[in-house]
């Protein structure tokens, strides 16, 4: 007796999973696989509070294909050794997937296809986690898009997105399935000390917490979302950024239901975000560690300062919107999108320190970090990105907090009267500095 092992990655979900489905209709028994890949050259290790997430959305998904007779194996390794390894002990004659669009992943993905088919095994890949395939989306040139608008009339031209595939009730898992790791031994949770209280209160990993928080999002706040969407105390957005990262539900399910909800342009246009940041990693492989515009090179960032980046990352700058949305980040692992924009700003503009800097304290402390999502709206708020924002145009945290929290209920939550110092910065002195290096890269780019 054979078997088909799906191997599960960014989309820890059994409902509008294409490999998933694929593998069932298939008729052989079908094994979960998992594999913790800590190994493959390139592949970037998660961040704290990913790992953090990923704990819980595995130990969920584990318990849900149990339910329906099926199980997931978890192994740890490089993933080319893993699967081979896995397929064997199980007497897999078909592995499935849904495709990964970074550049380390997508090599590794296309050695493993290549092997496991020499090997004589039906190896398939699906599209399961973006909405268009960045290959899919091209300028009229046959070039892909570096600007917002246009790239997203195009996506808005193609035949709409799929319409979500419905969750599988029964998995016919093996009689016997092959070793599994245990999911504690990983350590993926913190121990010492223990840091995820935080976490804890706020969120609730796993397929069932995204569908409900899906649907009461829909209901509740769809209506309100255009309003108040930059307002960091209303509540007023989705909550689904650590969800979509995880892939415990699919852009289809979300796209059609706000559709279907009445959903209004701006909300989807959140999602042509993600997907535009995911096709610009896909064409900019590099996009966490290099300048998208390479003029930005010869910025001319000053020596860090350590103590500087400290107080921003630990919400002690006494700006109190940086330091609101820093304490916001540090206990939850989420900010709210205006603040992100505001402390990202802060970080490279006022306090002249790398965008790279700030993009990988994100990276450690995000529930939702995406290696997409992450370095693309820095190197936006930096100005050396796609479609960025001009380097010239420098937030003022002051006036942002008058604009977005003028009752000042965010900062009070996060930052209690007492706590307030003063600014480690002069906001008009080192905004000018900035763009003094700004000229600098102009210059340098014109000579
Ligand atoms: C410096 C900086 C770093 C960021 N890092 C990440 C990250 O690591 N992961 C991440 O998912 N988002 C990141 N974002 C984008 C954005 O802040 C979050 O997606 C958003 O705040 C998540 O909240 P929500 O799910 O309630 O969003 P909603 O407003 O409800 O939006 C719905 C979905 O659209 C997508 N989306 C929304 N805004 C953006 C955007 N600007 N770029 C790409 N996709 C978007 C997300 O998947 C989000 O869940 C970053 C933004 C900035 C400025």
């Amino acid at each position: 007796m054979t078997s088909s092992i799906v191997w599960f990655r960014d989309d820890l979900r059994l409902a509008d999973n294409p490999a998933l489905r694929a593998a069932i209709d298939r008729g052989d028994p079908v094994i979960g696989l998992y594999v913790l890949d800590e190994e493959s050259p390139g592949i970037r290790p998660l961040g704290g509070a990913a790992r953090w997430w990923l704990h819980h959305s595995l130990a969920s998904l584990g318990e849900r294909l149990r339910e329906r007779g099926s199980t997931l194996v978890l192994r740890r390794g490089p993933a080319e050794r893993v699967v081979h390894e896995t397929a064997k002990d199980a007497g897999a004659s078909a592995v499935f997937w849904n495709r990964r669009y970074g550049g380390p992943e997508r090599e590794v993905d296309t050695r493993i296809k290549a092997s496991l088919r020499e090997d004589g095994l039906d190896a398939q890949s699906f599209a399961g986690s973006l909405l268009h395939e960045p290959w899919e989306v091209k300028t009229g040139a046959g070039t892909h898009f570096s600007v917002f608008t246009p790239f997203w009339r195009a996506c808005l031209a193609l035949p709409s997105p799929r319409a979500p595939l419905p969750e599988p009730r029964e998995v016919h898992g093996p009689g016997r399935a092959p070793a599994s790791d245990s999911l504690d031994e990983w350590g993926l949770l913190p121990t010492k000390p223990d840091w995820a209280g935080g976490l804890r209160e706020t969120w609730e990993p796993g397929e069932p917490a995204a569908r409900h928080r899906l649907r009461e999002f829909l209901s509740e706040d769809l209506g309100s979302y255009d309003r108040a969407r930059d307002e960091p105390s209303a509540g007023a957005t989705s909550l689904l950024s650590p969800r979509l990262r995880w892939g415990e539900i699919s852009p289809y399910t979300v796209w059609h239901e706000a559709v279907e909800a009445g959903g209004g342009g701006r909300f989807l246009s959140e999602l042509g975000w993600r997907e535009f940041a995911w096709h610009t990693l896909f064409h900019f492989p590099d996009l966490a560690t290099k300048n998208l515009r390479r003029e930005f090179d010869a910025f001319p960032w000053p020596r860090l300062k350590p103590t500087l980046l400290r107080a921003w990352e630990h919400g002690r700058t006494g700006i109190p919107l940086v330091d609101a949305g820093m304490r916001e980040l540090w206990h939850s692992g989420y900010m709210h999108n205006r603040v992100r924009m505001v402390a990202a700003s802060f970080l490279i503009k006022n306090l002249l320190i790398d965008w790279r800097h700030g993009e990988e304290w994100f990276w450690d402390t995000l529930v939702d970090a995406d290696a997409a999502n992450n370095p693309f709206n820095w190197q936006w708020v930096a100005g050396s990105g796609a479609d960025a924002a001009p380097y010239f145009r420098i937030f003022n945290p002051e006036l942002q907090a008058k604009k977005f929290d003028p009752r000042g209920l965010y900062i009070d939550q996060w930052v209690p009267q007492d706590e307030r110092g003063e600014p480690i910065v002069d906001l008009g002195e080192t905004r000018k500095a900035a763009l003094d290096a700004y000229e600098h890269v102009k210059r340098a780019s014109r000579t």
